[in-house]
């Protein structure tokens, strides 16, 4: 009756003619083709076909905006992984262990108190030193010449004397017949046209930190090394060249210009005593009285020599 057109529709009415109309068809599942394969669906109504789709609506009927989220709660930022990773301050170097001074230096030979040296730390001149300064030259010689302490280069280089102060040195004992570099006499002591052996030494075998004076303590700590080193070289004279070798050996606190021109003793050896080269190379009108000490040294020697010749028995060497 769907093909009745609304006028037919109403005259039925005025007649009391119901109308049965086709109620629409149930959705269907699909029905299989008698080939096995699915029949397509029948088509919805285009408007259920745009609500089933609703992206593709028309632009005039936008989709109303959704209502805006609520914002997340704030969180603390994690840590940055910069940060850390972060790598640790080096760690601050240790100073080295103080440790008391071996015993029996006093009885020590030549390699055991050279060792005692380079591995000491009884005072804190230990903390900064590059190396020690033992000693050089011959370690059987009539002559002994001892400094104060190491400077710079002494330190750098582990030798007592370089530099201009050490060549002014070498200059000095030249003039007195004398190197550091001779060999020692292979028979009896005596005078020589050759260069007679010399060994030096300082009182403190570490150098104090930016050339500062000695404290008294690292003086009483370093002191049984040197001792034990006159001991072992047994020379017949000392020279100690500079106030503060002067006043350690000696045990004083007069200046050097009262304590020339007079014989000293130490440990049983005559002192002479003498300006340190490097004085000498800023105060040069010194040099003089420096040459009337080298002179003084030698005359003692000479009479040792003259001694020892009268009485060969008293030779050392
Ligand atoms: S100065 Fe002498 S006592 Fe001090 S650490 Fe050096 S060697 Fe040892």
């Amino acid at each position: 009756m769907n093909h009745l057109d609304d006028r037919q529709r109403a005259m039925l009415a005025e007649m009391g003619v119901r109308l049965w109309a086709r109620p629409p068809a149930p959705a269907r599942p699909l029905a299989r083709s008698p080939a096995g394969t699915s029949a397509p669906a029948p088509q919805a109504p285009a408007a259920a076909r745009l609500e089933a789709h609703p992206l593709a609506a028309p632009a005039a009927h936008p989709a109303p905006a959704p209502a805006p989220l609520p914002a997340p709660p704030r969180q603390a930022p994690p840590a940055s992984p910069a940060k850390a990773a972060l790598p640790s301050p080096p760690p601050t170097p240790e100073p080295p262990v103080r440790a008391p001074r071996p015993a029996g230096v006093d009885t020590m030979d030549w390699p055991a108190l050279e060792a005692a040296v380079a591995d000491c730390h009884a005072c804190g001149l230990c903390e900064k030193r590059r190396h020690t300064v033992f000693g050089v030259g011959a370690r059987q010689a009539d002559w002994m010449v001892i400094g104060e302490a190491p400077g710079e280069q002494e330190d750098r280089q582990g030798q007592p004397f370089v530099g201009q102060a050490g060549k002014l040195l070498d200059a000095m004992l030249a003039a007195t017949g004398l190197s550091r570099h001779a060999p020692a006499p292979a028979g009896a002591a005596g005078a020589s046209a050759e260069p007679q052996p010399v060994y030096i030494a300082n009182v403190l075998k570490c150098r104090p930190p930016g050339n500062r004076n000695p404290q008294p303590e690292e003086v009483a700590q370093c002191e049984p090394y040197l001792r034990r080193q006159v001991a072992l070289v047994q020379p017949r004279v000392i020279l100690a060249m500079g106030r503060f070798a002067v006043q350690s050996l000696l045990q004083t606190t007069e200046p050097i210009g009262r304590l020339r021109g007079r014989v000293h003793q130490y440990a049983g050896v005559p002192v002479i005593v003498t300006y340190h080269p490097a004085y000498l190379l800023r105060n040069l009108p010194d040099k003089a009285k420096a040459w009337q000490d080298l002179c003084l040294a030698r005359e003692i020697m000479n009479s040792h020599l003259r001694a020892a010749s009268v009485a060969p028995e008293n030779q050392k060497r």
